[in-house]
């Protein structure tokens, strides 16, 4: 078990809110903060949070059949 926070910006369940006063939050816990939801995590329980998911990596767009690419 690793006694490091995750990094919130590279987890799945992390979302950037609408709400001024709490920009951040985690759908996995389903809270909205100030803070880093892994901080927020680690103050009230005292452990890293477990619940950390990879983002997953940005796949590249595939290249537009022959003919359709604006090209002549
Ligand atoms: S699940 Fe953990 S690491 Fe992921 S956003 Fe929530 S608090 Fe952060």
């Amino acid at each position: 078990m690793s006694t490091q926070s995750p990094d919130c910006f590279q987890c799945h369940h992390f979302y950037v809110t609408w709400d001024a006063a709490a920009p951040r939050g985690c759908r996995h816990f389903g809270f909205k903060t100030t803070l880093l939801p892994a901080q927020v995590v680690l103050s009230s329980s005292g452990q890293p949070c477990q619940a950390f998911e990879p983002r997953p990596m940005p796949q590249k767009p595939a290249a537009p059949p022959r003919g359709q690419r604006g090209d002549r």
